[in-house]
């Protein structure tokens, strides 16, 4: 064995249930080995098991912590250039997102700026932001184009998130839809455009299409043109849906079998009810709300008793400024009232279902690959108990260890 992670106080497989998604009380069942290790050989679990761990070249002695797998972050705006900090002032005078960005700031701000930055300064920029989520425990993540607005632009990100230099898994959403750029005076010719000049171009560049469908943005009608062109191209449907206002996006994301309908926050019971029997994962935001100082969260418990499996995800965007699964999971349980469980679930396994990513992330299964977070504390329920800290102190990604907490992270021996 190359490596060995042992004595754990807590070791959380997520590993069981295979065949999908969990939803309902299977939400709950993270697998837990008690004084448990974990084996790995080549950069993939070798052996997961209790007591006595097999010899190893190096092991890593976890007295004390928990050891789980990496999060997965399912809904990410990676790519982009400059920052909007001037906007929380102006969300503080009472502006909505929709003021300001009828007022020429939020998405179109962030756009000009992306426009005018090389694909080489894009991969910069995302390489370090990769470097902090790995930080903080994540090992794989979506990331989204969608500040191009144009052909150029949206095929510049799309290769950006494919040249990144970073150990981390990034799946790539094309989101083309994001919003109405300038250059297009009306929603359905700009559609027009996507599928008949971009479309074609995006084409092995990304797994996923992504459509903004929201009162504001892009219709229900818009949406479901794009979505409908896009699986005949080969991508697979992921909607940001009833963010704001309910216009049909997540009854839009059943209908056409999307992998996910993504925010949530309008969502109606017979939304639901028609995304749980689709088996359209129901992926929360709750950093996106708390971003726009809303008073309301979205209703996670209400998804989860009428049966949707449900993610956590960081949104991250100029908008929304957090890498921290860790935090996303705070506001999981202090502001959405889900149990730290359910939170863990919905941010490793559940997650990588959302992405397509389950086969190879999200849980520590013999054969999986070794992403492995381990975290400075001696039970999953510290993680979202505990708040303004990274409680990660060690990453393992692929059997490799990519962030080490010099103070505090676990003893290691050679
Ligand atoms: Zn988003």
């Amino acid at each position: 064995m190359r490596l060995v992670i042992t004595k754990a106080s807590q070791l959380l497989t997520l590993r069981g249930k295979r065949n999908g998604p969990r939803a309902g009380r299977d939400l709950e069942d993270l697998g837990k080995v008690n004084d448990g290790y974990v084996a790995v050989d080549k950069g993939k679990i070798a052996d997961v098991g209790r007591g006595r761990p097999p010899a190893a070249d190096t092991v890593i002695d976890a007295s004390g912590m928990t050891v789980m797998p990496g999060f997965v972050d399912p809904h990410t705006h990676l790519v982009f250039a400059g920052s909007r900090e001037s906007e929380l002032r102006m969300k503080l005078q009472g502006k909505t997102y929709m003021q300001i960005l009828r007022a020429g700031g939020g998405i179109m701000s962030t756009v000009r700026a992306t426009r005018l930055a090389s694909i080489r300064l894009l991969e910069e920029i995302a390489a370090f932001r990769c470097e902090l989520m790995l930080r903080h425990g994540t090992t794989t993540c979506e990331a989204k184009s969608g500040y191009g607005l144009d052909l150029e632009t949206e095929l510049k990100m799309l290769d950006a998130i494919k040249g990144i230099k970073t150990p981390m898994d990034i799946v790539p959403t094309f989101l083309g839809a994001h919003a109405l750029p300038p250059e297009f005076a009306k929603t359905p010719d700009y559609i027009e455009f996507i599928i008949k000049k971009v479309l074609p171009r995006v084409k092995g560049r990304a797994r996923f299409c992504d459509v903004f469908c929201e009162d504001g943005a892009f219709t229900l009608e818009d949406s479901r043109r794009l979505l409908t062109a896009a699986k005949k191209s080969g991508l697979v449907p992921k909607i940001h849906a009833d963010e704001i206002k309910n216009i049909g996006g997540s009854s839009l994301a059943a209908e056409l079998g999307a992998i996910s309908a993504d925010h949530l926050l309008a969502t109606t019971d017979k939304d639901l009810t028609a995304m749980a029997k689709a088996g359209v994962m129901g992926v929360y935001l709750p950093a996106t709300p708390f971003s726009l100082m809303m008073k309301e969260y979205p209703d996670v418990r209400r998804a989860i008793r009428k049966g949707v499996a449900v993610a956590l995800a960081t949104d991250f965007n100029p908008n929304a400024w957090t890498h921290s699964m860790p935090f996303v999971m705070n506001l999981a349980c202090y502001k959405m009232g889900m149990t730290p469980a359910e939170a863990v679930t919905a941010s490793t396994i559940n997650a990588a279902w959302a992405i397509g990513m389950q086969d190879k992330v999200g849980s520590l299964e013999v054969g999986k690959q070794a992403d492995i977070a381990i975290i400075g504390l001696p039970s999953h329920e510290h993680i979202p108990y505990r708040f303004g800290m990274n409680p990660v102190v060690c990453t393992i990604k692929k059997g490799k260890v990519v962030w080490m907490d010099p103070d505090y992270g676990p003893k290691v021996k050679n």
